[in-house]
């Protein structure tokens, strides 16, 4: 589903990607951890096309209709008609829009974009109501203006809410689960199993052991100093919480 080959890119004068390389096949779900800075936002953002960080060197190749297409050659908006979803780290507030036509926009884009006809809004609200129960959100969340007086457990679900209507085929979460406490935890985690799906892939950028307790990932990464310095399965993710990461660096 993704090949990253060789991914070199930089924030402003600074290079944090220093030639990444990262397979992931459809329905794998791959962790990656690693200290503060290491890139993993920047990897991140770089998927989902932020303008800010520049490419300088290196492909990295999606699936689109079996056909591997460089995903760097196409729009943010284009990358997430086409599937790929981020759950930001820190979630932006979009005072004035209500999360309900957030995301029935976002839908409806999506769909049409993929050669079906729009939901009218009935429709679409009993999709979005049946799926906050998966992240277990009250109604009223529906008509607020999009993460504006959240709080930040409440931004996280609302990420995985976004991810469970939109149904995207590369999911990267990052950090969805910094500042849960256990409940929200098991919440999020559980929306995240649910989605997964032999014809989908989630990469999950977390810095937690604990959350590998509730979703069990494929592949466990260590990204440091902008490159992916070692590949395990669980067990890795188990020897880093011991042991940190200096053994790596
Ligand atoms: P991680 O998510 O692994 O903690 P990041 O990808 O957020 O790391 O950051 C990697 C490095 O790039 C850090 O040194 C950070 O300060 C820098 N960086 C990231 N984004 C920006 C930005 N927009 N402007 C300046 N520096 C940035
Ligand atoms: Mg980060």
């Amino acid at each position: 589903m993704l090949e990253i080959k060789n991914l070199r890119a930089k924030v402003g004068d600074k290079e944090v990607l220093k030639g990444l390389n990262l397979t992931i096949n459809a329905g794998e779900v791959h962790a990656i951890m690693g200290p503060n800075g290491a890139g993993k936002s920047t990897l991140s953002k770089v998927l989902a096309g932020h303008p800010a960080y520049e490419v300088v060197e290196g492909d990295v190749l999606y699936d689109i209709n079996f056909k591997m297409t460089n995903l760097l050659d196409l729009a943010p908006d284009e990358r997430a008609k086409e599937g790929v979803f981020l759950a930001y780290q820190y979630p932006v507030e979009v005072p004035g829009v209500s999360n309900l036509s957030f995301l029935h926009m976002a839908f409806n884009s999506i769909v049409e974009h993929q050669g079906s006809e729009p939901m009218n809004e009935e429709d679409f609200k009993r999709l979005v109501l049946d799926k906050m129960k998966i992240v277990g959100m009250k109604q009223d969340f529906l008509e607020r203006p999009v993460n504006v007086g959240f709080s930040g457990g409440e931004k996280k679900r609302n990420e995985i809410l976004q991810m469970a209507v939109l149904s995207p085929r590369l999911a990267i979460l990052d950090e969805t689960d910094s500042g849960l406490d256990i409940d929200a935890l098991r919440v999020v985690s559980d929306g995240v199993n649910k989605l997964r799906r032999p014809d989908n892939a989630i990469l999950l950028i977390t810095h937690y052991q604990r959350l590998l307790d509730y979703i069990k990932p494929d592949f466990v990464h260590v990204l440091a100093d902008g490159k992916i310095v070692e590949t395990g399965d669980a067990a890795l993710a188990l020897k880093l919480e011991k042991q940190g990461y200096d053994w790596l660096l």
